[in-house]
């Protein structure tokens, strides 16, 4: 029977990913640094699957959104006129006795959950979360600039660019995936929280007055999105901000929310109505109009922005817990990922029943029909039930048995990772029916 692991801890998931090459500590080898992380080889297609289905879906498959992949570090007075100078800060307390740091909207009472001492937190302080560096050969406070923490406000410098380059007509989006940096308190909770992580974010521009309904629109697309993705409904919820939570820029934001067993419901997205604060404050930082000729009222205007921007990490973190799956199979523990076959790093495993000079040849050849159509991996290490299992717990929804009968009948098995049933497919045939099943 299967157990959808109720208690599934991230510290399952972190060994499991170390072991099957999704994800490292960054620096391992010199004891790490807290907030980073390298993605090996089945981590990076994936987080790249993740990518192309938010491109997809934002970009390609819309008339009205266009892409652009903007520099991280940007005129500092970027940050000045978005507010992240002044605001962009976490309070933040110290324990006098271990000396630890935490955000103090973290801490619910007077007692250290690292120590247990009590009474002992400093006054809360404002701490900016933004990286600094410098430009250039000195290191001055003129040449000081910073990691962006956003993605978000190259679109709103770009917005002349690209209306003019486009010839955009409002209602349209401007989207962007890339690096984002944030200096914060207490990383953890494996990806959720990094100090560099990337993000997916989309500025929709439309008229004011239309903006609350262009913000419900985008609610409902993104949690469609996720459920599309195979996430299970019961464990998302939309949850709109209360005005305390509103940020600086905000009108209105609802976040999608999942639920781990390890830690709550938590944010996973959030889509914000950024309103006009955004063009507004750069127009009058930088001195450029940055206003639409309406050519219905022949009168410019300042669109309003609707903001829908996630983690590629974090969603990265979610599909991963909502697939995990435990069952006993004949008295063994079964692990498998129950991914989505868009985002599974391998679509297709083709192994021949054992490493035999015979059966190589032909699996082989079935490998090399298979890699033009799907990510497809190959692999004769080993026995066959311990192959399986291998690719059960990476997420591989479909196994193709290359058998001595194979070489008789021009057929393989095929052997679904849910299931765990086999069919037998004609190779002939196969590109075809491994699409089928894996588009159903
Ligand atoms: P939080 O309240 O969790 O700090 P936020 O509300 O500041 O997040 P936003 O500024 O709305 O986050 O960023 C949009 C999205 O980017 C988040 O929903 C999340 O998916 C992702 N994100 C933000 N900060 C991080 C981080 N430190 N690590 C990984 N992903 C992040």
């Amino acid at each position: 029977m299967t157990q959808e692991s109720p208690e599934l801890q991230f510290e399952t998931l972190v060994s499991l990913c170390k072991r099957r090459g999704f994800v490292f500590p960054s620096s391992e080898i010199y004891g790490g640094i807290a907030g980073f992380w390298d993605y090996g080889p089945l981590g990076v297609e994936m987080k790249n699957n993740i990518k192309r289905a938010w491109w997809r879906a934002m970009v390609q498959e819309r008339d009205d959104v266009v892409g652009i992949d903007a520099s991280i570090i940007m005129n500092p007075r970027v940050w000045q006129a978005s507010g992240h100078v002044d605001v962009f800060t976490d309070p933040m307390i110290d324990c006098k006795n271990c000396k630890h740091r935490f955000r103090a909207d973290h801490i619910d009472s007077d007692v250290c959950p690292d120590c247990g001492a009590q009474g002992q937190f400093t006054e809360v302080r404002p701490f900016n979360l933004m990286f600094k560096t410098f430009v250039g050969p000195v290191e001055e406070s003129a040449a000081q600039v910073y990691l962006r923490p956003e993605t978000a406000q190259a679109m709103f410098i770009n917005f002349e660019n690209v209306v003019t380059s486009m010839r955009r007509k409002l209602p349209f989006g401007i989207a962007q995936i890339g690096r984002s940096f944030r200096n914060e308190i207490t990383p953890g909770n494996f990806i959720f929280r990094d100090r560099e992580f990337e993000q997916m974010e989309m500025e929709f521009f439309c008229k004011p007055g239309s903006d609350e309904e262009w913000h419900a629109h985008w609610i409902q697309k993104r949690f469609n999105w996720f459920k599309g993705l195979g996430i299970r409904e019961e464990n998302l919820r939309i949850r709109p901000h209360d005005a305390k939570e509103l940020s600086h820029y905000s009108k209105a934001t609802s976040d999608i929310e999942y639920r781990f067993e390890a830690m709550g419901w938590s944010e996973l997205e959030g889509i914000a109505n950024r309103t006009d604060f955004d063009l507004k404050q750069h127009a009058a930082y930088s001195g450029k109009s940055l206003s639409y000729f309406d050519e219905e009222t022949n009168e410019h205007i300042v669109p309003y922005v609707i903001e829908p921007a996630l983690g590629v990490d974090r969603t990265f973190l979610v599909l991963l817990y909502d697939a995990y799956r435990e069952e006993e199979v004949k008295g063994e523990k079964r692990v498998y990922l129950q991914l989505h076959p868009s985002v599974a790093p391998i679509q297709v495993a083709v192994l021949p029943l054992s490493r035999n000079e015979k059966l190589t040849p032909l699996a082989r050849e079935v490998y090399g029909r298979l890699r033009p159509h799907f990510m497809t991996q190959f692999d004769d290490a080993q026995s066959i039930g311990r192959r399986y299992r291998r690719q059960d717990e990476i997420g591989t929804p479909l196994c193709v048995t290359v058998d001595f009968d194979s070489l008789e009948d021009a057929a393989v098995t095929i052997r679904e990772r849910d299931s765990m049933e086999q069919s037998r497919m004609r190779i002939e045939e196969l590109v075809a029916i491994l699409r089928e099943k894996l588009d159903s």
